[in-house]
């Protein structure tokens, strides 16, 4: 199974915020992309100001809060998509963008890289339909506030592979690890 160290999101909204702050502060390097760059920016200075508010409360140690946003590179292309280990999709809720960004996402990446959906209502089958491999495709629910709830819910597709929700299922307890020294 793949090692997981660069996660790709793309959808900057609260939900991809909320991941990209997670993925950062358990030590993934995150790359954050959305179809309008000026959102991916300010996302960053949202999460700057979340995990200037987590340090206030002691819940994360000043250099691990300034190690974690250097962590998250905003782009302005997917395909820096290239260089991840698994991908989590958070755009809009709408059926067809979400297809047009896995198929986008399937020419990108590497076969052995997860595209994970972050849908709320949609078939994470008719989505990942949109991929030559759609056995790649899983869901990935996380639940608003990303940095608060923790649970994720990992959905199978019709055609998902038994390693690409198991790898899903690994990741989610290491996305929201949270064993940050004070
Ligand atoms: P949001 O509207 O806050 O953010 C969506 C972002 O996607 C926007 O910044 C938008 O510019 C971007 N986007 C649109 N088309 C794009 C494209 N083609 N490429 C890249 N970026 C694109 O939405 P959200 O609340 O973060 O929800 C995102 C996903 O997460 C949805 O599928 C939603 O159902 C799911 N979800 C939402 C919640 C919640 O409480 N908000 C909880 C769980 C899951």
């Amino acid at each position: 199974m793949r090692e997981i160290h660069r996660i790709g999101i793309i959808g900057a909204g609260v939900m991809g915020r909320g991941i990209a702050y997670q993925a950062a502060i358990s030590r993934f390097s995150v790359v954050l992309y959305d179809i309008k760059p000026e959102l991916s920016k300010n996302a960053v200075k949202q999460t700057a100001s979340l995990i200037k508010r987590q340090v206030e409360k002691g819940a994360l140690s000043p250099e691990w809060g300034e190690e974690a946003l250097n962590r998250i590179e905003t782009v302005d292309s997917l395909e820096a998509f290239r260089e991840c280990d698994f991908v989590i999709e958070a755009v809009v809720e709408d059926l067809e963008i979400k297809q047009n960004v896995f198929r986008q996402l399937d020419a990108i990446c590497d076969g052995e890289v997860v595209l994970a959906t972050n849908t709320s209502a949609k078939s994470v089958t008719e989505i990942a339909a949109a991929a030559s491999d759609p056995s790649r495709v899983c869901g990935m629910h996380f639940f608003n506030p990303v940095h608060r709830m923790k649970l994720v819910e990992v959905v199978r597709g019709l055609q998902s592979a038994d390693w690409a929700v198991e790898q899903t299922e690994k990741s989610g307890p290491a996305i929201r690890k949270r064993s940050c020294p004070h």
